[in-house]
């Protein structure tokens, strides 16, 4: 099965021996019968393992180009369970525009455990290469970058990582394994908020964590049941119902996204557009040479500043003011102090006046009317 589609469909999701069900069964079990003491038919707890998980994990270890998959709670514990792996006095460098929730696990969690950070611009390479020191074990990387849509190149960066003796991290939330498979371009792990565009409803969350390195997967299945932070049997359903229009889903917010981006690039209230399929944005080569398309996100900056900013996010009908991104519904956020207000203070605080959307699977036309008098 070599159709993205096909895969996403049917990987994990066989109809089920027993029964023919089309659908994985939720299984709605702590434990499993033993046949003999020590010999358990499936696994010996639900925590270490659950047949609706697992055939989450089968999927979307497919998707990635991954031998292994490993589901968590949510993209955070997928984070804190790879983390795990360091030791103190290790060091990890992030991207500048990172994920807030990211850079706060890792400074206000690990900093305490000894675990050091540095942030910088993942575009110059130069810069990369000097934060490294001998204790540099990851450089974590998002692209497309959360809020900023910043594109750097997963193949120069894992090529400076492997030389310099460090782990390339990719979180692949923004653009999902339909659009591009970090592993493909050299990195080890890939790490995934699954909340997101792959569950895709806005009524789940959760965490995956990808990657082809045996040492990596044994240590991440071994946090996964030690620490315990396992997705529930109806969470794996809904990620795994998800999955399956994850294709369909994406070609839409794509196409949404290219022409709400269009429309916002010529609006005389607007300063600026992020958006990595505009042929005017830094990281438009790279985003052409390693992603199918551009993505669903789009962020822009109001001439008129944060006053401007908030009463836009605040006017819109169709548009919902609210965190988090990837549903099929179309949501609108001030980063400053919404997504990203943990950022506060750091190199990574976004402007007062950027605002995020993620632009959904709607009617395009009710879109673009909604923005066009919200920024009336
Ligand atoms: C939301 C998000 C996370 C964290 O995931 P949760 O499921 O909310 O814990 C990590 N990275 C990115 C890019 C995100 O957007």
């Amino acid at each position: 099965m070599s159709g993205f589609n096909t895969r996403a469909i049917h990987v994990g999701s066989e109809p089920d021996p027993a029964t023919g069900a089309v659908n994985p069964p939720v299984y709605l079990t702590s434990t499993y019968a033993q046949d003999g003491v020590g010999v358990p038919r499936f696994s010996d707890y639900g925590r270490v393992d659950n047949p609706t998980r697992a055939a989450l994990e089968t999927c979307l270890a497919a998707l990635e180009g991954a031998q292994y998959g490993v589901a968590f709670a949510s993209g955070l514990a997928g984070e804190d369970a790879l983390i795990r792996t360091l030791a103190p006095g290790d060091h990890v460098i992030l991207g500048n525009d990172a994920y807030g929730g990211t850079y706060r696990l890792l400074t206000r969690i690990f900093g305490g455990w000894g675990i050091t950070v540095t942030c910088v611009d993942l575009s110059d390479l130069d810069a990369v290469r000097e934060a490294f020191g001998s204790t540099t074990k990851m450089l974590w990387v998002e692209t497309p970058s959360n809020p900023m849509l910043n594109v750097v190149s997963i193949e120069a960066l894992s090529s400076v990582a492997h030389e310099l003796g460090a782990w390339l991290v990719v979180d692949n939330t923004f653009a999902t394994p339909f659009l591009q498979r970090p592993l493909s371009f050299g990195a080890d792990v890939v790490v995934h908020s699954t909340t997101k565009y792959i569950g895709g409803h806005s009524d789940v969350i959760g965490g995956f964590v990808a990657t082809n390195n045996d040492e990596l997967m044994t240590a991440l299945k071994f946090h996964q049941y030690a620490i315990g932070a396992v997705p529930g049997p109806l969470d794996c359903y809904l990620l795994v119902r998800g999955i399956k229009t994850l294709g369909v889903r994406m070609e839409r917010h794509c196409s949404n996204a290219a022409a709400v981006a269009d429309f916002l690039s010529s609006h005389v209230a607007v300063e600026r557009v992020f958006y990595p399929g505009l042929p005017d944005h830094p990281g438009h080569a790279i985003a052409r040479a390693q992603m199918s398309d551009f993505g669903g996100m789009v962020s822009f900056t109001l001439k008129g500043g944060t006053g401007e900013a908030r009463k836009v996010c605040e006017a819109t009908k169709v548009f919902t003011l609210a965190e988090s991104l990837g549903g099929v519904e179309s949501l609108i956020e001030l980063p400053s102090v919404m997504t990203h207000a943990s950022t506060a203070g750091s190199t990574l605080e976004p402007a007062d006046n950027l605002v995020r959307l993620s632009v959904g699977i709607e009617d395009v036309e009710d879109l673009l009317d909604d923005l066009a008098n919200a920024l009336s």
